[in-house]
């Protein structure tokens, strides 16, 4: 089956509310429009309200790069699924391994933060990677299937269809190293076999499954055009914005 691209930036904590703007409108200039790939952007929360009302009446959806899995209370500092949804946000970046590594989130709390969102019309964009470590002790595939099984416990086929991965290796994030073509289709073909056994052929089948880590506008081609690789969820390349449009042009 053919799904439909998804080039995703994120901007990490990137980016005062009038450059957020200006980029979210080159964005809007480049692809606001386009109906053959969906175009994410992840602005920082204090911009997402103004990103979201520059993107209106264009393709272009907007994320937040994490969420609460409370609906609301004595929470500080956090914030609901239902908030985002009351702002016009459509996708919320979950378990990215910068949320994993520096503010211990593990995979219990990201499957709570995806049942949140799931219940709140939010699409998630769930992340998973092994680190270097993990990589050299050869224990990739293993951790992988760790993290997908326990993110998506009780997650249901109805919920997980038209829902989002991400690969993310942790050793490619913000380092210029790329997983080649031919290892990140290896892992995206392993993933959406786990996904195959979890669930069913024709649910997996309709799962975005991202690359991220050091996409570029030298690699984004070759990525393409594996039959696993379905979009890029990009960090440092999505804050320039010639380099952005170039991705999501990608050939
Ligand atoms: C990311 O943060 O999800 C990411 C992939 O970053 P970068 O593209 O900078 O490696």
């Amino acid at each position: 089956m053919s799904r439909r691209p998804l080039i995703a930036g994120n901007w990490k904590m990137h980016l005062t509310l009038s450059k957020a703007i200006e980029l979210a409108q080159t964005v809007v200039t480049t692809c606001g429009k386009c109906t053959d790939r969906d175009i994410m952007i992840a602005p920082p929360f204090t911009s997402l309200a103004a990103v979201v009302a520059t993107v209106r009446g264009s393709s272009i959806h907007v994320a937040a790069q994490n969420v609460s899995w409370e609906k609301e209370g004595a929470f500080t500092g956090e914030i609901s699924p239902i908030m985002l949804n009351d702002l016009g946000v459509s996708m919320a970046i979950i378990g990215h391994s910068e949320r994993r590594q520096l503010f211990g989130e593990d995979n219990d709390m990201i499957n709570r933060k995806l049942h949140a969102a799931l219940g709140a019309g939010i699409t998630p964009i769930f992340c998973i990677g092994e680190t270097l470590d993990d990589r050299e002790a050869g224990g990739t595939l293993s951790v992988l299937e760790t993290q997908l099984r326990k993110g998506l416990e009780h997650v249901t086929p109805k919920q997980l269809t038209g829902a989002v991965l991400a690969y993310e290796p942790v050793w490619a994030i913000g380092t210029g190293k790329t997983a080649s073509k031919e290892q990140a289709q290896e892992i995206h073909g392993f993933l959406r076999g786990l996904l195959t056994g979890m669930y069913e052929k024709n649910i997996a089948e309709t799962v975005r499954i991202l690359y991220g880590g050091s996409v570029k506008p030298e690699n984004i081609d070759d990525l393409m055009a594996q039959p696993d690789i379905d979009g890029a969820l990009v960090g440092g390349a999505a804050l320039n914005a010639e380099s952005f449009e170039r991705i999501i042009r990608f050939r």
